[in-house]
């Protein structure tokens, strides 16, 4: 019988309740327990697929195409496992299938209501994903803060399991902010607020995770203990720190790993942790420095491209080296707001992922100046396609040419939408989504990067570099060395005899990357960046 650990919280969102969760499934797996996790988002979306980064963060990508929340992607991250579409439960997820049963007759004869029908269906989702991923125990996060109304049905719903699954079986963690107001005191009454909020709802919390910007205090762990009818070596102070990957050692130093294995009757094993405390040493220890100039258009919500900011991150941990981001908003290359040349004074780039026409220009001019100077560059599916654009007009002389995404009417359409999402209509999971095998070039970086002739990596696109090109493509330098083993897509680009590294990928490598199995993309990029430095 699987085990279930409930995280809430509260106060306000984003306070890090992801790698919370991450931290402690890492902490209980690292006891020799499996485990598996899931999120949920009270939002009526089906699933992030259809929603703006800007409102959202990234959207993360599984393998088996599901477009979900980026939580999920801490979990991979620190789990090392992958999840499915189905970790990621939404409210638009749970009432579709509710009233689709209701329209089949399967509630023939009754009130559908919030409780018991939807409260149910909760539930059964729950308890199934946990059942068919084999784990002993199942990490539930509930997204949002206690006290929104969207999160009533679920906060209901992991409130019955504890009756039907016993006390042993079931542990609820509350993740709360304890604020340091200006006059440098650290306030503890948002965090009983928010507790009172949750017994309110008749949840009592078995373990309280206090964020602040600096350690809790004693006196403060004493008082939220009492007011939250806990002992205070439940109440765990988690403060900001230097990376998310140190909180799992923070907690378990602190004897978190000790106080879940007791709370949940399992038996306490003394978790090894030396990979993953050998990574975040590296990490914190970088002794060589490098810049990468970040360019794309939803730069001022860092969330928008946290796989890639990760992905950075784990290659520079093994290669010794501190990575330095600095972004750069497409639209104001365009605006003539920021000074091209500037980018130049990086170590190289990469040209992000994205969507539609605005910016675009901005991408294409940055990519111009990189390549004429020989930089690194590295582009992710959409920067891909736009260094097949700039290729197409400033090398071969295409001077219009375009992705038919940007400029239906181009006189060369040298990227265009893939044939099978013509007539597609709706917009929600119908891209080419997920994980798809990839068949790698000898003698090209490509084959350097995997070393392998079948790769696999996640995708999220409708479009494709033209088929027609390919040849025009080639003869001029610009070599395809990947292509898809389905449809014979190019997958993978980059120019021959470059004298850095020009590497572009339809793919999102970043998704697979984790700090103890980095993406080899990143790795070779990072690594080329090095030995680029050295030469100049
Ligand atoms: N908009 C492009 C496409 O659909 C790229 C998508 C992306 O960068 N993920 O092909």
């Amino acid at each position: 019988m699987p085990k279930y650990v409930f995280i809430t919280g509260g106060v306000l969102s984003g306070l890090g309740k992801g790698v919370v969760t991450a931290s402690t499934g890492l902490l209980l797996k690292s006891m020799g327990y499996s485990v598996t996790a899931i999120k949920i988002d009270p939002y009526v979306n089906v699933d992030a697929g259809t929603m703006n980064p800007y409102m959202h963060g990234e959207i993360f990508v599984t393998e088996d195409g599901g477009e979900t929340d980026l939580d999920i992607g801490h979990y991979e991250r620190f789990l090392g496992i992958d999840l499915t579409k189905k970790h990621n439960i939404t409210t638009g997820r749970i009432f579709y299938s509710v009233i689709t049963k209701e329209r089949r007759g399967e509630y023939l004869g009754k009130c559908v209501q919030i409780i018991p029908h939807v409260t149910d269906e909760i539930k059964k989702s729950i308890k199934e994903i946990v059942r068919e991923s084999g784990s002993d125990i199942g990490l539930v996060e509930i997204g949002g803060t206690v006290g929104d109304i969207e999160s009533l049905p679920f906060l209901e719903a992991i409130r019955q399991m504890r009756i039907e699954e016993g006390v042993e079986n079931t542990l609820y963690i509350h993740v709360a902010l304890s604020p340091v107001i200006s006059t440098g005191e650290q306030k503890t009454k948002p965090v009983q607020h928010s507790v009172n909020e949750l017994r309110r709802i008749g949840i009592q919390p078995d373990i309280i995770i206090v964020r602040s910007s600096r350690e809790l205090e004693e006196e403060n762990r004493a008082k939220i203990a009492l007011y939250a009818n806990l002992p205070p070596q439940a109440v765990f102070s988690d403060p900001d720190v230097d990376t998310i990957y140190r909180v799992p050692l923070l907690l378990h130093g602190r004897g978190y790993t000790r106080y879940l294995a007791n709370k949940l009757k399992l038996e306490y094993r003394e978790p090894d942790l030396s990979r993953w405390k050998e990574f975040v040493d590296r990490f914190a220890h970088a002794n060589k420095v490098i810049k990468i100039a970040m360019i794309g258009k939803y730069t001022r919500i860092r969330d928008s491209y946290l796989s890639i900011v990760e992905a950075l991150k784990h290659s520079g941990a093994w290669n010794n080296v501190r990575i330095e981001l600095e972004w750069f908003e497409a639209t104001d290359i365009e605006n003539r707001r920021l000074h091209l040349e500037d980018i130049l004074y990086y170590d190289g780039a990469v040209i992000l992922p994205g969507f539609g026409r605005r910016g675009s220009e901005g991408k294409i001019e940055a990519i111009r100046i990189l390549r004429e100077h020989d930089k690194p560059v590295l582009g992710i599916c959409f920067g891909m396609e736009l260094m097949v654009v700039e290729f197409a007009r400033n090398v071969i002389g295409l001077t219009r040419a375009n992705s038919s995404e940007l400029d239906p009417n181009t006189p060369y359409p040298v990227v265009d939408l893939i044939p099978s999402q013509r007539g597609i209509r709706e917009f929600g999971g119908t891209m080419r989504l997920g994980s798809y095998p990839i068949r790698v070039i000898k003698n090209t970086e490509a084959w350097r990067i995997y070393g392998r002739e079948i790769v696999y990596e996640r995708h999220r696109h409708r479009y494709v570099i033209n088929p027609s090109y390919i040849d025009l493509l080639e003869s001029n330098g610009l070599k395809i060395s990947g292509w898809s083993l389905e449809e014979n897509y190019p997958e993978f680009i980059e120019i021959e005899n470059y004298k850095s590294i020009y590497f572009g990928t339809q793919a999102h490598p970043e998704f697979k990357s984790r700090p103890l199995e980095p993406s080899p993309v990143y790795m070779y990029f990072v690594k080329k960046i090095l030995e680029t430095k050295k030469v100049l």
